[in-house]
């Protein structure tokens, strides 16, 4: 049997072990400590915004003190978009708060504006104005910001960015992550660069920042014993993890330029394939870090599904996986209102992302070539 090829795998760079020494050295265990300190600063230079960054446990994490951050409390609508991973939404579950479902365009897969524009209309005239809007970059792709952006400023409602799978992607030159009036990242295993697990929520004033800082380390009130006046939680990284980061941060581009070149092989072996579509930067405007790549198969065009071709990379032991399934569509949401037509719907029955790691061997992406190969040609 050949060995696995995956998804996304952890891929370190070398300085990981060396910064995680340095906190064991000077015995900086604890949480917070110089780590911690240099990795928020190292993610803030690579933004290149004026923005602060406040490192946690987890994306999820950064989320749910977004939507504290906006004031999101029980009984509120949030709009989110509906084809994601499902962190993007449990967080608004945490608060007692509603999604409110918006379906994707064609384009780049993300928030489509003009159901986000009904959504918004819509609540309103039933009395309930959302109170925030979780945007994604689906895949690393940039969402359509300009649209979305002019539509939060019309009904003055801010934007939260879900950039956990687009940290080094840009829109018309800016990073994502810094769109919006938070935004936030991810290193999970799988993400673009990982800390083995944890988060970061870019803000865009100190103040916003050290609200952050204060509720993810359990909200103490400054005195000498423990008191507190808000219910805190315990979502501030550890010094060790931020150590991974920081010798991560010292190969993120090299990793964005890698999952880009992934991205064109791909592109290249898909070019004679009728019926396959691979979700592309629709203009220079944008620029995507190609954490994943995804594909649509046109069964019609095929006569084959993407389940087919899951299953047969299966066999191979190459893994592959549909896209996110819509978050409208899972049980757990059933309940919740949703916008638009069947665009994430028909891109959850015909997608697939495909292996897209920074680290696969020319080896590996042979393996990968002849499968697809064979399994086109019959
Ligand atoms: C990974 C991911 C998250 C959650 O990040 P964690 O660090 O795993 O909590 C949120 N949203 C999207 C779109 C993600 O892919």
């Amino acid at each position: 049997m050949n060995s696995k090829i995956w998804l996304s795998s952890p891929h370190m760079g070398g300085n990981e072990l060396k910064y995680i020494h340095e906190a064991f050295d000077a015995n900086w265990v604890a949480p917070l400590g110089p780590n911690v300190d240099g990795f928020e600063k190292d993610l803030e230079h690579f933004l290149n915004a004026d923005v602060k960054v406040a490192a946690l446990s987890a994306g999820t994490a950064a989320l749910h003190l977004a939507l504290i951050e906006c004031g999101v409390i029980h009984g509120d609508e949030v709009i989110c978009q509906s084809i994601t991973f499902s962190a993007s939404a449990n967080p608004i579950a945490y608060q007692g708060a509603v999604p409110v479902f918006i379906d994707s365009e064609e384009d780049t897969w993300n928030m489509c504006p003009i159901a986000l524009q009904q959504a918004i209309e819509d609540r309103i005239s039933k009395g309930k104005k959302p109170k925030a809007i979780i945007i994604v970059h689906l895949y690393g792709m940039p969402a359509k910001m300009d649209e979305i952006i002019s539509i939060a400023m019309k009904y003055e409602i801010p934007i939260i960015e879900d950039a956990a799978e687009a940290l080094g992607s840009k829109y018309k030159s800016k990073a994502c992550g810094t769109l919006g009036r938070f935004g936030i990242l991810s290193f999970n295993g799988n993400k673009i660069i990982t800390t083995s697990g944890g988060g970061a929520l870019v803000c865009h004033t100190q103040e916003d920042k050290d609200k952050a800082v204060f509720l993810s380390t359990q909200a103490r009130d400054n005195a000498p014993h423990y008191q507190h006046s808000h219910i805190g939680y315990n979502y501030r990284m550890s010094n060790i993890t931020a150590g991974i980061g920081r010798g991560q941060m010292e190969v993120l581009n090299d990793r964005v330029n890698a999952r880009r070149a992934m991205n064109n092989f791909y592109v290249e072996l898909f070019k004679d394939v009728d019926g396959v579509n691979i979700l592309s930067e629709p203009s220079t405007d944008f620029y995507s870090n190609h954490w994943l790549t995804a594909i649509t198969i046109d069964d019609a065009k095929t006569g084959k599904t993407r389940e087919d071709l899951r299953l047969k990379f299966l066999e191979e032991n190459i893994e592959s996986r549909p896209l996110w399934k819509p978050m409208h569509m899972q049980p757990v949401f059933a309940d919740a209102p949703y916008y638009g037509g069947t665009v994430a719907e028909k891109l959850f029955e015909k997608g697939l992302c495909l292996p897209s790691g920074s680290n696969l061997t020319d080896p590996e992406k042979e393996r990968i070539a002849q499968s697809i190969k064979k399994f086109f040609s019959k």
